[in-house]
Order: C-alpha cells, then structure tokens, then sequence
C-alpha cells in the first residue's frame, strides 16, 4: 500500500514498552563500550569500522534484530531496531562494519535470498563478522541507476564480470558487494536487463582502489572487475529484476535515524559547552535547533512505523532524508557562530571548534549519498501529484 497521492501522512507515534525497555540496555551497554576519549575523538559514526564494536553488538543479538530467529535474527519490532540505531547514533557508536549488512544487505537477501544464501549469508552478518558494501554507483552511473554498464555474462556455472563500481563506501574493508550488473543487452525498456549478484571481494579479477573524501579520508573506492567469476548461485532474486529490487534497497536506506542524527554529538557538546550559562539568544537557537531536531524525529518515527504496518511510505521517507540534509548540514555552521560567541574558555572552544570542522567536512556528502536531495524531491513532487 502506498500514501494516497497528493497527501503526506505523518501518523503520530508513541514507542512500545518494549522498545524503551531495549533503549535503557544499549545506553548501559555502550555506556562501558565506548571509550572515554575527548569528545572530538569519542564521537563516531556509522562511516567508522569497528569489527570488535560489531562483533560485541552481535554477541548480544542487536545486528540483524528484526530478522527471523532460524538465520540468527532476533525476531523483534523494526520499532525496536530504531532505537536501537537511534541510541548508537546518538551515543557516537563505531557501528560502521556491519551498518551497511544490517540495514539493506540482509534484508535483501531475506527478502529476495535463495534458503541456501540465507543460510549461508545472514548468521555470520548477525554475529558481526560478515561486511557488505553497495554496487550500484559507476563513473557515468549515479542518480540514473538503470544506466550501469557492469556486464554480468553467462558462462558456464554463473557468470563473468566485468565494469567498475564508484563511490563503493567500505569496499576495502568488506567481505561482499551486493552488484547491480547488466545481465542482459540494453532494450527499449530501460529498466529491464539489470540484475543484482553477490561477490565475494576476495576473487581473483577484483581491484579496490581508494577515493580520498574532502575530510581527507579513505571511505569510498573505486572497484575494477575484470573477468571475475562468480557462481549462479550468488544471483540475488531473479535474473532481470534487479532494478525492482535496488528500488526497495533504496527505501531502507532513506528513512533512517541517520538521516538527521550522524552529527548529534555536535549539538550535544554545543548544549555541554554554553548550556548553563546560555544568553537568551544562544538558548533561543538552541531552542530552534532541538525543536526542528525533535519535529524531524517524530516524522521519522512515524515513518517506521508505517514501514512495520507494510506500507510503502515513500514520499514521507523522501521529505525526511530532505529535511534532515538540510539540518544536518547546518547544525555545524551554526554551532560553531554560537560557541565562538558564548564559549568561556579557549581550550573548550577548541575541542569543540574542531568537532565542528570535522562535521562541517562530512556535511556535503549528506547531499548525495542516499539519493541526491533534487531526486528526492522529484519523487516527493511526483508523490504530492505535481509532476
Ligand atoms: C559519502 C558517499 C558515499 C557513497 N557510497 C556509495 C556506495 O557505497 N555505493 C554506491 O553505489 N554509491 C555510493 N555513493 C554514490 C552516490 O549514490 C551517487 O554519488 C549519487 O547517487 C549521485 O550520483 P552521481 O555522483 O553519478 O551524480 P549524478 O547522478 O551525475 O548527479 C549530478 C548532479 O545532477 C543532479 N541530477 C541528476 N539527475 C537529475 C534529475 N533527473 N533531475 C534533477 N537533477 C538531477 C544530481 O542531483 C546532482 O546534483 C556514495 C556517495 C557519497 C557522497
């Protein structure tokens, strides 16, 4: 079921007992695994790989919460997986090694996956010891997906690939990469022809190599195949509908808690650093900054919740990752005016003038990755009925 054309709807949402039972464990569980570094240094992201943080959250049945119990899941609410993502966000929680396998990998494979692949692919995931990374971007391949040019050819027992992947966050680090791959020509159906297949990172043919980020970072990479073999059995779904399928893969990754919480930590040492002795115009921006923070959370919450129910909130989800772009984007900016102006000693300043300079680095990207902010409103535009 989608939204009825032409209306938003944002049903008001209030977490399940169970849910805020979950939120008092992580918060005591991270409370001891995160380390009691500066503040600058102590607040991580989804981006930061941590394989010992992912295998300590995975020993307590928190990857792959929602997922069936036979495959290692822990057969609980998506509401109780928002908490717990809006915890380890909130808290700076190094959760980039299995983020990407937890929040689309897996439910694909669950949802598309042969019972061999679940079997084989989804336990490791859960006790965090499997990583995937994306496929879908190439250098002339970005917004327009169905464009991708990776060949995937049929040979005997699976298939041969060859073609370049772009922007692959986490590829050097990861076991897998879930390809969108051409398996067959290119026809007047634009979206047909495209299929996803699972590779292993470590076969023969594959060349990671880095992209360095504006913050002067290794994240993303470019990934060559040449003639690398990958058995039939690792087709995800069936052949052809890869492009139906990226499309639901894309909606996991759009309404996410992470959508306006990866620079939470700003806010928060903001609030830590002029709080208590706030003048009535920094308490009035921080006022306007919590509100807007809050107001996001809500439509996000009410989002997931459509998203338990079955429905297909695509629009919602649209204007959410929109409006928590432009938060998140000037959350540094005017952090860093407030605490210039309020801040009572140079060594607080500094330490959080330089959170602010690392999130105003990542800030761009948020823009991009997820779907580009004048994609997602074209989708928002064409869910209200005006295109
Ligand atoms: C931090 C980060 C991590 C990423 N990680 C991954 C990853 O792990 N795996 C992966 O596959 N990709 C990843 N990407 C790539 C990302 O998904 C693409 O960069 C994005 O989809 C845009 O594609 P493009 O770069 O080819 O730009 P283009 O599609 O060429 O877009 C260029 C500009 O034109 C605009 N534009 C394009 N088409 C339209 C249109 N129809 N209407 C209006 N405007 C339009 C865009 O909004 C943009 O401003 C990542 C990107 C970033 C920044």
């Amino acid at each position: 079921m989608t939204a009825q054309p032409g209306l938003l709807q944002f049903p008001p949402l209030v977490l399940p007992p169970e849910a805020e039972a979950l939120r008092r464990e992580v918060r005591a569980f991270l409370l001891d695994a995160i380390p009691k570094d500066k503040a600058s240094e102590r607040f991580k992201s989804w981006n930061t790989f941590s394989p010992e943080f992912s295998r300590q959250l995975g020993a307590r049945g928190w990857i792959g919460l929602t997922w069936p119990k036979q495959y290692g899941g822990g057969g609980r609410t998506q509401l109780e997986r928002y908490v717990l993502t809006e915890e380890l966000l909130a808290n700076g929680a190094p959760a980039g090694a299995h983020w990407v396998a937890d929040r689309q990998s897996g439910p694909l494979v669950l949802r598309f996956g042969t019972e061999a692949q679940k079997l084989k692919f989804l336990p490791p995931i859960t006790r965090g010891e499997s990583y995937f990374c994306i496929g879908m971007s190439e250098p002339d391949s970005g917004s327009d997906l169905a464009s991708v040019r990776t060949r995937a050819e049929a040979v005997e027992g699976g298939f041969k690939i060859n073609g370049t992947k772009l922007w692959t966050s986490g590829a050097h680090r990861c076991h897998f990469m879930i390809a969108l791959c051409r398996t067959s020509a290119k026809s007047e159906e634009r979206h047909a022809g495209l299929s996803q297949i699972i590779i292993d990172l470590k076969s023969p043919g594959i060349t990671i190599r880095p992209v360095i980020n504006l913050a002067g970072k290794h994240d993303f990479n470019e990934v060559n195949f040449v003639d690398v073999f990958v058995p039939r059995e690792n087709l995800l779904g069936n052949e052809g509908d890869g492009w139906k399928q990226v499309t639901s893969e894309l909606a996991y990754e759009r309404s996410g808690p992470e959508r306006f919480l990866t620079n939470f930590h700003v806010l928060r040492e903001l609030v830590r650093l002029i709080g208590r002795q706030a003048s009535p115009r920094a308490a009035e921006t921080i006022g306007r900054l919590v509100a807007r923070l809050w107001n996001l959370r809500q439509m996000s919450l009410s989002v997931s919740g459509l998203l338990q129910q079955g429905q297909m909130p695509v629009t919602e989800a649209s204007v959410v990752k929109d409006l928590g772009t432009i938060f998140q984007q000037e959350l540094p900016e005017v952090g860093r005016l407030l605490a210039q102006s309020e801040a009572t000693t140079q060594d607080e300043l500094d330490d959080f003038i330089d959170i602010a300079r690392q999130a105003t680095l990542l800030a761009p990207a948020y823009t991009i990755q997820g779907g580009t902010t004048q994609i997602l409103r074209g989708i928002i535009a064409r869910g209200l009925g005006l295109r």
